[in-house]
């Protein structure tokens, strides 16, 4: 094959090194990962996918598939990049509330379909992933504590499978696929769109609460207090940040450390500020918890919309006992030796900890807390040493750790089998590896949080 032949039929482009817009389209948001693909297929809907996926096999090649480029797990190098920004559909089904989107449409762009008919779906700190993306992932919601891992409510999917066929996945027609998609990630195939349930979410009240760093040894343990009196429609988390003190930084929180509290509520703005009075009593120096409309769910985390240079490490922790509480600032709070850029703890527990309805490839629902530990790696010979740190930050919680993490905080850095292996249990992994052997004996779909194929 020549490095100009293309896929054969498409609707979308296809787009080589050197085409203009090849660069946009692969760009990732963790800029430490860098794609140097064969080829991109920009996929207008689901026939550009199966042609993309047929193409790749002919050729011998890997699949990659990326939508906003925020989980990327391997590098795509020589592969075929199935790249799924085009497909933006959504729909809504009011009566069954029920949302099918396509696999590029973002979160913002489904949670606003759904606000014009009262409902919502189940959508994570950031509104700019693609809503498949972040199921294929497990999906922890923002309000997890009350409706559980949003993969558990999904109803169907349609999937290109490394046989370049369509097959539409709901729990009657593909039992095993249905189960290994939902937090088994882009191992089995291509989901070209979803089906998902919607809850009546129109307002909730959040926001943040931010202290200087230098009280976090006071306010964290409050904080760890706290949680033990909440109703699952509370949602939290605590964070650490140490801005370095460069000129790329705002003026304003150039070399700040700072702390702050996440607060997300679903349900009566009166009931959630009479909740969040005893943080509130520490005095934050900036208060941001308010009524918002559902829409504007992405000011509860603030998470950044820019993309960066960062390496990260992740794992769940089953307890704040004291000594974890020691731990975490031993290791991040004001005395910090050596801390890191950023400690973020989220509180999981109700509804994430109980066994759905319908189960899905979310093997660790036990843990009461999810530990991500970032490091801002803007030079590439910077990246191993600052994960490894990351990694022993991460280690530092000792006996609290589970030793699983979530299959959407596997990260950059864990993308070895053994490391794979952590989001699973040792029985879901054996089965997710039974049906990879199934559908993709080959290990088409291997660039990603790789699950090879039983037996290999
Ligand atoms: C700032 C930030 C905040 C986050 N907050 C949360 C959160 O609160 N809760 C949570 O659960 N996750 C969260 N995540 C993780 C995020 O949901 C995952 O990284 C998700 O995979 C991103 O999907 P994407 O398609 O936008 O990203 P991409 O990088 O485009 O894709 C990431 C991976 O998703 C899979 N994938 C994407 N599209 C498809 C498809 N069509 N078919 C099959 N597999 C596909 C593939 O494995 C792909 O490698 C967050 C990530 C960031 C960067």
């Amino acid at each position: 094959m020549t490095a100009t032949a293309s896929p054969t039929g498409l609707t979308g482009r296809t787009l080589f090194p050197g085409d203009a817009g090849f660069e946009e389209e692969k760009a990732t948001f963790n800029l430490c990962v860098e794609h140097t693909p064969y080829v991109i297929v920009r996929a207008q809907n689901r026939l550009d996918v199966q042609a993309a996926v047929r193409y790749a096999a002919g050729a011998g090649r890997a699949v990659a598939v990326q939508a906003t480029g925020h989980g990327i797990g391997a590098e795509a190098d020589g592969a075929v990049l199935i790249s799924t920004k085009a497909m933006r559909e959504v729909q809504i089904r009011p009566e069954a509330r029920v949302a099918r989107f396509e696999a590029g449409a973002r979160w913002a762009e489904v949670v606003a379909a759904a606000a014009e008919h009262g409902l919502a779906p189940l959508v994570g700190s950031t509104p700019f992933v693609s809503a498949v993306g972040y199921h294929c992932g497990g999906g922890l919601p923002i309000f997890g504590r009350k409706y559980g891992f949003a993969a558990d409510h999904v109803r169907a999917f349609d999937l290109v499978t490394a046989d370049g066929a369509l097959r539409h996945v709901d729990p009657g027609t593909e039992p095993d696929l249905f189960w290994a998609v939902r937090g088994g990630k882009s191992n089995f195939g291509v989901v070209v769109s979803m089906e998902v349930e919607l809850f009546p979410i129109t307002t909730v009240y959040g926001g943040k609460l931010v202290f200087p760093g230098g009280m976090s040894d006071r306010v964290f343990p409050a904080w760890r207090d706290w949680t033990a009196t909440l109703p699952e429609a509370m949602a939290t988390a605590a964070m650490w940040i140490r801005f370095p003190d460069i000129p790329q930084l705002p003026e304003e929180i150039r070399g700040q450390y700072i702390f702050h509290v996440t607060i997300g509520y679903d349900g009566d703005a009166a009931e959630g500020a009479r909740l969040v009075e005893p943080l509130r009593a520490l005095s934050p120096i900036v208060d941001t918890v308010q009524e918002l409309p559902y829409t504007r769910n992405g000011e509860i985390y603030d998470d950044p919309v820019d993309p960066g240079f960062y390496v990260e490490a992740s794992g769940l922790l089953d307890s704040m006992d004291d000594e974890t509480v020691k731990r975490v600032l031993e290791a991040v709070g004001p005395g910090a030796e050596n801390p890191p850029f950023a400690v973020n703890i989220r509180l999981l527990g109700g509804a994430l900890a109980r066994t759905p309805e319908l189960p899905s490839a979310v093997s660790h629902r036990g843990g009461s807390h999810l530990m991500m530990v970032l490091n801002l790696a803007p030079d590439a010979t910077l990246v191993p040493p600052l994960t490894e740190h990351a990694r022993a930050v991460l280690a530092t919680m000792g006996p609290a750790l589970t030793g699983g993490v979530l299959p959407n905080w596997l990260g950059t850095a864990m993308t070895a089998p053994e490391e794979v292996a952590q989001a699973y249990s040792p029985a879901d992994w054996d089965r997710l590896r039974a049906v990879k052997r199934a559908v993709d004996p080959g290990n088409m779909f291997r660039i990603n949080h790789n699950i090879p194929p039983a037996g290999v």
